[in-house]
């Protein structure tokens, strides 16, 4: 009997020391407890979980609070070292059939920034993950196989569910349009040496009046007949499709004298064209990885439109 209280109380505490800062009642941890143990014969760790996850709904407290974690969470694309202990919040992406008898599940995790390849080891002795669901994955340690990245999780790991969909990195898609529009702030441009910022009369809204570096880019409307996309074209991009980059525009400046004279070169090349762009959308802007002209040839486009109207008129 003397054993059963000692027990409670400590289990009691230890639960406590995980709500710091909230009022609980430490006799409601202990009747649940007890009611757990010695009622219903619930192992004690699983009636530790069960009580954490009472107060948690109860007091309305988010999960990772409670279970913060000791590693720090970190984003997938950010792991680059093998042998780093992490946190992870992430979505189980897929996951794959394993031949080997030491591991109990395999397959992909994946948060906003990219994708990463788990081992949960059989050892570990952890609860299964499902496809879809979401988890912080705490105290996973990284590891390099075949020069890619993995996550393993071991005995001192913790899966913990959390109710979150975790979002995945935007997948890449194709979009082929036209150049509607060419924004301000595109051309011949000055960044700041320090942050990289677009400089507007020589200052830059971070680190003031700076000399800047010179480069190119476009900032422009692409529209695909269904909607609008906004994208930004770098030096790279605008030199494969218009064969003018900063040394080209340097020497356009030199001619006309104008820095201007380089943007409406630039539109004249590039503005009410047809692209094929390859990138992924952001938050605002698609993000270019590759850009083509797309030759559409009138003809060709003006007999599909009247072999269609053709075909409606028949029925
Ligand atoms: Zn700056």
């Amino acid at each position: 009997m003397k054993d059963m209280k000692e027990k409670i109380n400590a289990l009691t505490k230890q639960i406590l020391s995980r709500f710091e800062g909230y009022d609980i009642d430490p006799s409601e941890i202990s009747k649940r407890l007890k009611l757990l143990i010695y009622e219903f014969k619930v192992p004690e760790d699983e009636a530790v979980r069960t009580v954490i996850n009472y107060l948690i709904k109860q007091y309305d407290i988010s999960r990772e609070e409670i279970f913060a974690p000791e590693s720090p969470i970190k984003n997938i694309a950010d792991l680059k070292k093998s042998g780093e202990w992490v946190s992870l919040k992430a979505k189980v992406v897929q996951l794959w059939d394993s031949d080997s008898p030491n591991v109990s599940q395999v397959g992909l995790l994946g948060d906003s920034t990219g994708l990463i390849k788990f081992v949960i080891w059989r050892k570990s002795n952890k609860p299964n993950v499902e496809e879809g669901r979401s988890y912080i994955f705490k105290n996973v340690v990284t590891d390099s196989f075949r020069d890619r990245m993995q996550v393993n999780i071991n005995r001192n790991s913790e899966i913990i569910e959390i109710d979150e969909d975790i979002e995945l990195p935007p997948r890449e898609m194709e979009i082929v349009g036209v150049l509607v529009a060419i924004q301000q702030n595109s051309g011949y441009i000055k960044r700041c040496k320090t942050c990289g910022r677009v400089l507007k009369k020589g200052i830059c809204t971070v680190h003031g009046k700076v000399e800047g570096y010179d480069d190119l880019r476009i900032k422009g409307v692409i529209d695909n007949g269904v909607s609008y996309y906004e994208i930004i074209l770098n030096e790279e991009n605008i030199k494969k499709l218009t064969g003018i980059g900063v040394e080209e525009a340097k020497k356009i400046v030199e001619e006309s004298l104008e820095r201007e004279a380089v943007l409406s070169e630039l539109s004249s090349k590039l503005l009410g064209r047809y692209f094929r762009l390859v990138g992924s959308r952001g938050n605002r802007y698609f993000i270019v990885r590759e850009v083509e002209f797309l030759s559409v040839d009138v003809k060709e486009e003006a007999e599909k439109i009247l072999s269609m109207i053709e075909d409606i008129e028949v029925e």
